[in-house]
């Protein structure tokens, strides 16, 4: 039996995990929830899970969730804040986190988790584009296990070869071909978009997210956070991470071989997929979702990414190849911009725009310890601010 942290609980991706632990009571149970502000909903996956563990992110969240649980007869031990996520995500009794908090907020208890050892389900992708060597360093001292449950990565994972080892030139892979949908914006008149409202912009095609994440795909800053991750998690270089539009979201991604092989992973657009595999891992167990129809889906298409149309995703190429702490400040400036979308702040083109001066202003320093990157996250967040309220 395997216990599990779930750190974002009532997320997109914590609501579909706890669907594919309930249907597999025999293997799995849970030992820690968390949720930031939603107690109620959180009250109610514990009535349901019986964790040991609940957190959330306030105090007086946690006095309302105790007040809940205490009403419902139930003795789970109530905690908040940072601390109690690390303590949640590290604790001897839990087997496997699953790191789903959105944003950088998601950092401090990945890292609990790697430092501990323990198999992270990586969901929250922020979190490893931040800090890059710093989480594969703290991975690898400790002998944690790493698997990807965003798709592509997933999907990658899957078509590598078991003893890959991060070491791409040792196996023949030539590239990984990331595949993207392309968002809602694809076909959209360039000099429209910055009209465009936070409901058409988090209203994705295939997927259904978080609001954030739904941002981010329609900018493209999400393809360009994953090429990110693709390169930390894989070992790849840059210019071997090639992004392909595939607006169906059939092929999850795919490994490109020197001989001339091409292997994909296929599926319907249904996060349970990447959780149930990464979960059993190397088990193959049900999800729940339903197989691919390819006679109905009939045809499969693909074109080239536009950075006309999508300067984010190359503003993270351009992170990438700086280096140092360029990733940590272009993910924190997005943040800060794409909160200010949503909350109706600035115009959807402004996100590109203020990200593409937070970089401009700050120096992409190298950095060797996690206050360290803090300090450039903090920096780069003030300095995207500072822009907005001018
Ligand atoms: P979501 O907004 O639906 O859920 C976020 C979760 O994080 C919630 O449980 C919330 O309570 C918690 N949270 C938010 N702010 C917090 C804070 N400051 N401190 C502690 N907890 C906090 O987001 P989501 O769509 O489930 O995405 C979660 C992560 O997974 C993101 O990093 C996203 O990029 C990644 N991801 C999501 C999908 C998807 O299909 N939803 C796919 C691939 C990757
Ligand atoms: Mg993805």
């Amino acid at each position: 039996m395997q216990s599990i942290t779930i750190l974002g609980a009532t997320g997109s991706i914590g609501i579909s995990t706890l669907d594919v632990i309930a249907r597999h009571p025999d293997r799995y149970k849970v030992h820690a929830l968390t949720a930031h502000s939603r107690v109620a909903e959180l009250a109610a996956l514990c009535e349901r899970f019986q964790p040991q563990v609940a957190v959330t992110g306030s105090a007086g969240a946690a006095a309302e969730l105790s007040r809940l649980l205490a009403a419902k007869g139930l003795a789970i031990e109530v905690g908040y804040g940072e601390a109690a996520l690390c303590d949640a995500a590290s604790a001897p009794e839990c087997h496997v986190v699953m790191a789903a908090i959105v944003g950088a907020a998601g950092l401090a208890p990945a890292l609990a988790a790697a430092h501990a050892g323990k198999k992270i389900l990586l969901a929250n992708k922020e979190a490893l584009v931040m800090s890059g060597r710093l989480f594969m360093d703290a991975v690898a001292a400790s002998g944690a296990q790493l698997l990807p449950i965003d798709s592509e990565h997933n999907a990658i994972f899957q078509c590598l070869p078991h003893d890959f080892g991060r070491a791409p030139q040792q196996h023949g892979i030539a590239k990984i071909l990331l595949t993207a949908s392309g968002g809602p914006f694809l076909k959209r008149a360039v000099d429209t978009l910055d009209a465009v409202t936070p409901d058409e912009a988090v209203a994705h095609p295939n997927w259904v997210m978080g609001r954030k994440i739904s941002v981010d795909s329609a900018t493209m800053m999400n393809k360009g956070l994953e090429v990110i991750e693709a390169h930390w998690l894989f070992g790849m270089p840059a210019r071997q991470i090639e992004v392909v539009i595939h607006p169906q979201s059939v092929i999850h991604s795919m490994v490109s071989y020197v001989d001339g092989s091409v292997l994909a992973q296929l599926g319907n657009p249904d996060m349970r997929t990447p959780i149930a595999h990464a979960l059993a891992y190397p088990d193959r167990i049900a999800s729940g979702v339903a197989p691919v129809d390819l006679a109905e889906i009939a045809m499969l298409r693909f074109e080239r990414p536009d950075f006309i149309r999508f300067p984010c995703l190359k503003l993270a190429y351009d992170a990438l190849e700086a280096g140092g702490c360029a990733a940590a400040l272009l993910n924190a400036a997005n943040e800060v911009a794409v909160e200010a979308f949503l909350n109706g702040e600035i115009g959807f083109r402004m996100i590109d725009q203020l990200i593409a001066r937070v970089m401009d202003a700050l120096p992409a320093e190298p950095v060797s310890d996690i206050d360290a990157l803090l300090e450039q996250d903090r920096r780069a967040r003030s300095l995207a601010l500072s822009f907005i309220q001018r």
